[in-house]
């Protein structure tokens, strides 16, 4: 017989949140993860070690809104809604169309992609570089915490079991100004987990650089992103001159160091990430979007 799992599902964010101070439970938005990683064998219902408390019906946690020059974004919209959202950045968009298929979409949260902190996860390139900024609330009040600082490597995130990302922030973004780009290579165009990702951002004063920001997926246990080499193009004129590429694409070689695994090897992972980086770089113009 089934062993019975108890399940917590309040109308309301407080009692969630109440529930989570009072007992160690397993947060469930999509389920898209969860499930998969307390599978069964076919048939028989999956383990889940403690109870679960579902959040994605809340209404708290399914906001899209301006502050100033910010986004906020509800950390329980799902990828499906994000698409249909004005507000939402064309990058992002272009990274969420990459995901599964529109069944796991319709389920899958951006909240979930975070917490689930997979070196793989599509939506995090893009995040680490609108420096986005997570707000984690509990009963003892709202912490808002750096993704690069909760993100602590494969599924291992700095939140106590009390809290919920509520919120995901992205500083700024409305500002526009940045050319972002986003690239995923996989083993189809949809529907197939990351080899590689990569985003990249840039924004310019006439053709002098005034910002700009790379980061990797799927090449370490986390996001690689390094603001000591972003800082060596501050001020360079595009297009950039092949010297300055060359520099920069060799200070990436040094740090990006990824493995081998049932998806890739870790020569054509380098590989990869490398071309897409110095393609990105020797772009002779760059169009904000
Ligand atoms: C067939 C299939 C294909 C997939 N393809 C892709 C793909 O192409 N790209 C990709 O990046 N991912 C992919 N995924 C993974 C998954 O769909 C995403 O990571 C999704 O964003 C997870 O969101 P979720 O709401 O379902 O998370 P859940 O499974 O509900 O949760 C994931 C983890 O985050 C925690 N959590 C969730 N929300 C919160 C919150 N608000 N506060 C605190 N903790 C929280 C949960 O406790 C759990 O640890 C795929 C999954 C499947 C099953």
């Amino acid at each position: 017989m089934a062993e019975k799992i108890i399940a917590y599902r309040f109308d309301r964010l407080d009692q969630t949140l109440s529930q989570l101070n009072n007992e160690n439970c397993v947060i469930i938005a999509g389920g898209t993860d969860v499930m998969v990683l307390h599978k069964s064998r076919r048939g028989v219902p999956p383990k889940i070690p403690k109870p679960i408390v579902f959040i994605d019906h809340l209404s708290e946690l399914k906001r899209v809104y301006q502050n100033d020059k910010d986004l906020h974004i509800g950390a329980c919209c799902t990828y499906s809604e994000l698409l249909e959202d004005p507000f939402i950045p064309s990058p992002l968009k272009d990274a969420i169309k990459t995901i599964a298929a529109p069944a796991i979409r319709n389920r899958g949260t951006l909240g979930g992609n975070i917490c689930n902190a997979s070196p793989a996860g599509d939506t995090l390139p893009l995040l680490y570089i609108y420096n986005a900024k997570l707000l984690l609330r509990s009963v003892k009040g709202d912490r808002i915490v750096a993704i690069s600082d909760f993100i602590q490597g494969p599924r291992r995130v700095q939140r106590d079991h009390n809290e919920i990302l509520a919120e995901i922030i992205l500083p700024s973004i409305l500002e526009g100004g940045s050319h972002v780009v986003f690239e995923k290579v996989g083993n189809r165009n949809a529907d197939a987990i990351a080899k590689v990702g990569f985003a990249g951002y840039i924004r310019l004063n006439g053709a002098r650089i005034d910002d700009v920001r790379f980061a990797f997926g799927a090449v370490g246990p986390t996001m690689v992103r390094s603001m000591d080499i972003e800082k060596k193009l501050l001020g360079k004129t595009v297009p950039l001159a092949a010297a300055d590429i060359a520099q920069i694409v060799a200070a990436f070689d040094k740090i990006i160091k990824p493995i081998d695994d049932q998806r890739s090897t870790a020569l054509y992972r380098k590989t990869v990430a490398l071309n897409l980086l110095r393609y990105f770089l020797s772009m002779k113009q760059y169009q904000p979007n």
